[in-house]
């Protein structure tokens, strides 16, 4: 069996800790930080065998160093971010394989967020991380990739079996439920997904991971044929991905 552990740090990331029961492996999915996942790890009697990168960005990569010397885990990350990801053991390319125990992982690039990010499919789960590509309700923002880029990304993850179970990096599912319901007022979807949402913050829960079902529901970035989003960004019957630029580009000026 494997299992998932959140684990929340700064303010709001996310550190996904894995544990396949029957192999007795463990890999980290973008730890910014060490110290609570030795936590976790010493209280278990697990021992690290992944570090498992998305993209470079400190807040994915702070604990790598610490991690790998405490546990002598494997770095794994983007070939094409060795230069900006420090002692990866395992580079990997799209369409690589990994295990984890019996568990086969797919390595999907999904550039957009960064030039570089890969995200980590299981297709037997079925599960993926993808770190800063798509979030609850929301996706990632623009740093060194492009905005085509990304939309072919979120593209591939549209394609995926409805039932996914999407594990992002950060908590940002209210405040992207915010830019939602602005341009889709009357989607009954968001609506109820964001008091679901609002009840489980209350209690200091995660909002994830999300499952792509909710997400071809709520999320605009997923929702450029719909005829109220379109109609309230004036961008009636324009091409998906135009309506995709707009949608980033209103998103990094929104002030919820
Ligand atoms: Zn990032």
């Amino acid at each position: 069996m494997l299992t998932v552990k959140i684990i929340p740090v700064l303010n709001d990331n996310y550190i996904y800790l894995l544990h396949d029961q029957h192999s007795n492996q463990t890999a980290v999915v973008d730890p910014a930080l060490a110290e609570p996942v030795l936590d976790i790890l010493n209280e278990q009697a697990w021992s690290l065998d992944y570090i498992f990168n998305t993209h470079h960005h400190g807040d994915h990569i702070g604990g790598n160093r610490e991690l790998k010397k405490q546990t002598s885990c494997k770095i794994v990350a983007a070939a094409a971010d060795s230069y900006r990801i420090p002692a990866i053991d395992i580079a990997v390319n799209h369409g690589d394989v990994l295990h984890l125990g019996e568990h086969k992982i797919d390595i999907i690039a999904m550039p957009g967020h960064t030039s570089h990010h890969i995200g980590y499919h299981f297709a037997d789960k079925p599960w993926l991380f993808c770190g800063d590509t798509l979030f609850s309700m929301g996706c990632g923002r623009l740093f060194d990739g492009t905005a085509e880029q990304l939309w072919h990304s979120l593209q591939w993850i549209k394609s995926l079996p409805a039932n996914t179970l999407i594990y992002c990096s950060h908590e940002y599912t209210l405040a992207n439920g915010k830019f939602a319901l602005s341009l889709e007022p009357n989607n009954q979807a968001t609506q109820q997904r964001i008091a679901k949402v609002t009840a489980l913050r209350q209690q200091s829960q995660p909002s994830l991971p999300t499952n792509l079902a909710d997400e071809l529901a709520t999320n605009p970035f997923l929702r450029e044929h719909s005829s109220e989003l379109q109609a309230n960004i004036a961008l009636q019957d324009a091409q998906a991905m135009a309506i995709f630029i707009k949608l980033r580009q209103l998103k990094d000026h929104f002030i919820s």
